[in-house]
C-alpha cells in the first residue's frame, strides 16, 4: 500500500499520459510550449478565476505572488505557524516577517477570530493555508482584510478541486497559489504550481515576474525570476484533469468511509469538516495520542502514514528565532497529535478495511 498511489493512477491514465507526453516531444517547445496556455484555460474554466499563471512549483508561486503585491522587508504577513515551511519561507526570503495566528483545534487551519488583534501598521496581507484540502473561514478573512486593506494570498496547495459557500478554492481571494507537486490532489510529475488571480494588474505583473520581470523579449521592466512551468509537467496535469472531477468525489467517498469506520474508534480524534465547504482531502489526517507507537505498529504491517507537521515553524531552527517566547498551544498540539492515513482516489475499500483494523488494533 501507499500513502498516495500515483502508480494505480498512472496505470488507469497511461494512454492519455503517454500521448501527451509523446506529442510534446514531437513538436519540441519545452518552454512555454502550447499545453502551458492550454492548462492555464483549463484551470480558469474549472476555478473560475479570470487568470492563471503556472508557474515551477507551489513555492514559486507564493514567492511570486508576494513580490507581485510588492511586499517589501519588514512588512508584515499573518498566516500559520501549522503548515509546510514554504509558506513562511517566501514571506521571510522577501524581507518580510511572518506573524502567526494560531489554529483551531477542531480543522488545524488558521483561526479567523485571531487575526484581526494580530493587524499592526505594517501588516500588507493575511496568508491562510487550506490545510489537508479544506479551506480557512475566508469570508471572515476577506472581510478583516477589506477592512484594512490587506492583500489575501491563499496557499492553496494541499486544496485544488475544494469548495467553500459554492466557490472553488484558488479563486476565493486577491491571490491563490498551489501546487502540482505529485501527491497534491492534481499532481503533475516532478514540480508545478499555479496562481490565480482575477485581478488584471496582478495577473500581469506575475506573467512578467515568471519570465524574469520581461514584458517584451529582453524588456525587464521589473525585477523577477526563472519560475516558468515545463511544458511536459503542464502535458501529464492536462491528461490528469480527465479523470480529476470522479478523483476528487472518490477521495471524498473514502473520507465519508474513513470517518464511519474511525468513528467509534476511542482514541481516534477526527478532524471537522465544516458544513459550507468541501475539502479536497489532500491528505486524511486524525488526531492520536502515543502516534510513534502507532505509526510503528501500522508500519509493521506495511501501512504508511505521515505526519503533517511534526513541528509548527515558530519551533523550527531556521525560524525560532524570529519567535522567542511564543506560545502558540493549539499548533503545539496538533504538531504532537497528527497523522495521516493512506488518501488516494485509488484506495481500494479493502485496502482502507486493513488500516482502519490495524489503527483499531495499535489504539493504547
Ligand atoms: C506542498 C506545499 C507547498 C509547496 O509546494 P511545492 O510545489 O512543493 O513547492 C506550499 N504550501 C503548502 C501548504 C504545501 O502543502
Amino acid at each position: 500500500m501507499e500513502f498516495v498511489d500515483l502508480k494505480t493512477q498512472y496505470r488507469a491514465l497511461k494512454s492519455q499520459i503517454d500521448e501527451r507526453i509523446q506529442r510534446v516531444l514531437d513538436h519540441g517547445q519545452y518552454i512555454m510550449g502550447p499545453e502551458v496556455a492550454e492548462l492555464e484555460a483549463k484551470l480558469i474554466a474549472f476555478t473560475g478565476a479570470k487568470h492563471c499563471i503556472t508557474v515551477a512549483s507551489g513555492t514559486e508561486a507564493l514567492l511570486i505572488s508576494l513580490m507581485a503585491m510588492g511586499l517589501k522587508p519588514g512588512d508584515e504577513v499573518i498566516t500559520t505557524p501549522f503548515t509546510f515551511a514554504a509558506t513562511t519561507e517566501m514571506i521571510v526570503l522577501l524581507g518580510g516577517k511572518p506573524v502567526f495566528a494560531d489554529i483551531e483545534a477542531d480543522t488545524c487551519n488558521i483561526d479567523a477570530t485571531l487575526i484581526e488583534e494580530k493587524i499592526t501598521k505594517r501588516t500588507r496581507a493575511i496568508m491562510p493555508v487550506s490545510l489537508y484540502g479544506q479551506c480557512a473561514d475566508m469570508d471572515e478573512i476577506n472581510a478583516i482584510a477589506a477592512r484594512y486593506h490587506l492583500v489575501v494570498i491563499e496557499d492553496a496547495a494541499q486544496s485544488f478541486g475544494a469548495t467553500y459557500r459554492g466557490n472553488k478554492s484558488c479563486n476565493l481571494s486577491t491571490l491563490g497559489c498551489t501546487s502540482f507537486f505529485p501527491s497534491k490532489p492534481l499532481g503533475c510529475y516532478g514540480d508545478g504550481g499555479a496562481i490565480f488571480t482575477s485581478d488584471d494588474a496582478l495577473a500581469q505583473a506575475c506573467r512578467e515576474i515568471r519570465v524574469h520581470g520581461q514584458s517584451a523579449r529582453y524588456t525587464h521592466v521589473r525585477v523577477g525570476v526563472g519560475g516558468r512551468m515545463d511544458t511536459l509537467q503542464c502535458a501529464v496535469v492536462l491528461a490528469k484533469l480527465e479523470r480529476f472531477e470522479w478523483e476528487i468525489k472518490q477521495r471524498r467517498r473514502l473520507s465519508e468511509r474513513y470517518r464511519e469506520l474511525l468513528n467509534a474508534l476511542t482514541g481516534v480524534q477526527l478532524l471537522a469538516v465544516r458544513k459550507d465547504r468541501d475539502s479536497a482531502w489532500a491528505q486524511y489526517t486524525v488526531l492520536v495520542e502515543r502516534r510513534t507507537s502507532i505509526r510503528a505498529a501500522l508500519q509493521a504491517q506495511y501501512i504508511p502514514t505521515a505526519v503533517h507537521y511534526p513541528k509548527p515553524l515558530h519551533q523550527q531552527p531556521a525560524y525560532a528565532g524570529l519567535f522567542r517566547d511564543c506560545k502558540l498551544a493549539a499548533s503545539e498540539q496538533a504538531a504532537e497529535r497528527v497523522l495521516g492515513l493512506p488518501m488516494s482516489a485509488d484506495l481500494s475499500y479493502s485496502q482502507q478495511d486493513r488500516v482502519v483494523s490495524a489503527l483499531r488494533g495499535a489504539l493504547p
